[in-house]
C-alpha cells in the first residue's frame, strides 16, 4: 500500500531528515583516520537523542538473525552496506558509508552518504562522485506523471555509463510513519515502468554502486553486505517529497559537503 502524505506530514518528515543531515555534519567534524565507527556511532546515537528523536535502525529486526545493534550503518571500502560498527581504526584511504535513520514526531528520516578518510585514490573518489551525479539524476525526473522506472533507469543509465555495478538486491523505498514503505525504488529499470508519481509520494533513493562487479555476499555477522570481488561499493540516500509537481529534496549534504570541502 502506499501512502501519500499531506503537507503537514511532509514538514514532519523533513524535520526528521534535516535531523539526519545534521547528524551526518557532526559525523564528518571528526571522520579521519584513527577513529573508529563504533566512535562515530557513540556521537551519532547521543546527538539524535539529544534532538528528542530515535535512531531507527537500533534494533531494527533482520529476518536472517538477530537485531541490528547500533545507531547508524557503517560500511567500509568492500561492504555495500549494513555494516555494525566496530572498533578497528579507519586509515588513510578508506571510504565509509553512515547510513543514518530517525524517528521524530512519528516520521522517519533516512540518508546515507559515503565520507573519504584522509586521502583516498582518484579512482574510488571517481566512484563517489559519479553516485553522488547518480542520485540527482534520479531526483531530476521525479516528476508528477513520471514513473518510478523513470527514477531507476536514470540512476542506471549514469553509473553504468561510467563501467560501474548496479546493485540489485537492494533498493529504494517509500518513507513515512515507517521507514520502509511502498513502493520499492531499485536503482535499475525501464523508462515508463512501476508506479506512478503523485503529490504526496516520498521516497528514499538510494544508489549502490560498485567499482567493479555488482555481486555481493552477507557476512557471517547477518548484516555486513560486501561486494564478492573486494573492489569498493558507494552509497548515497536523499529522502524526497514528491509535491507541487516535483520533488524536494529534505534530507541535506550541504553542511557536510562544506566540511570536507571539494575532494572530487
Ligand atoms: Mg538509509
Ligand atoms: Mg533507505
Amino acid at each position: 500500500m502506499i501512502f501519500l502524505k499531506t503537507e503537514d506530514e511532509i514538514d514532519l518528515l523533513r524535520s526528521a531528515n534535516q535531523l539526519v543531515s545534521k547528524t551526518h555534519a557532526e559525523l564528518a567534524k571528526v571522520i579521519k583516520p584513527g577513529v573508529t565507527t563504533a566512535q562515530l556511532d557513540k556521537i551519532a546515537e547521543e546527538f539524535i537523542r539529544d534532538h528528542g528523536a530515535i535512531p531507527t535502525f537500533k534494533g531494527f529486526p533482520n529476518p536472517y538473525g538477530g537485531p541490528f545493534p547500533a545507531s547508524i550503518c557503517a560500511s567500509v571500502n568492500d561492504e555495500v552496506v549494513h555494516g555494525i560498527p566496530n572498533d578497528v581504526p579507519l586509515k588513510d584511504g578508506d571510504i565509509v558509508s553512515i547510513d543514518c535513520g530517525t524517528l521524530l514526531n512519528g516520521f522517519c528520516g533516512d540518508s546515507c552518504y559515503t565520507f573519504c578518510v584522509g586521502e583516498v585514490a582518484d579512482e574510488i573518489k571517481q566512484l563517489l562522485k559519479v553516485t553522488k551525479e547518480s542520485l540527482y539524476k534520479g531526483i531530476e525526473v521525479a516528476l508528477v506523471g513520471k514513473r518510478i522506472g523513470d527514477i531507476s533507469h536514470a540512476v542506471q543509465a549514469h553509473c553504468e555509463k561510467h563501467g560501474y555495478g548496479v546493485v540489485r538486491e537492494f533498493v529504494g523505498h517509500g518513507i513515512g510513519k515507517e521507514m520502509h514503505e511502498d513502493p520499492q525504488v531499485p536503482n535499475y529499470g525501464r523508462p515508463g515502468n512501476g508506479p506512478l508519481l503523485k503529490n504526496g509520494l516520498c521516497l528514499a533513493i538510494e544508489p549502490m554502486i560498485t567499482l567493479g562487479s555488482p555481486k555481493i555476499g552477507m557476512m557471517p555477522d547477518r548484516w555486513t553486505i560486501k561486494t564478492l570481488d573486494g573492489k569498493c561499493a558507494a552509497h548515497f540516500e536523499h529522502t524526497i517529497a514528491i509535491h507541487h509537481g516535483k520533488a524536494e529534496i529534505l534530507s541535506s549534504f550541504e553542511e557536510i559537503e562544506k566540511i570536507e570541502g571539494k575532494l572530487y
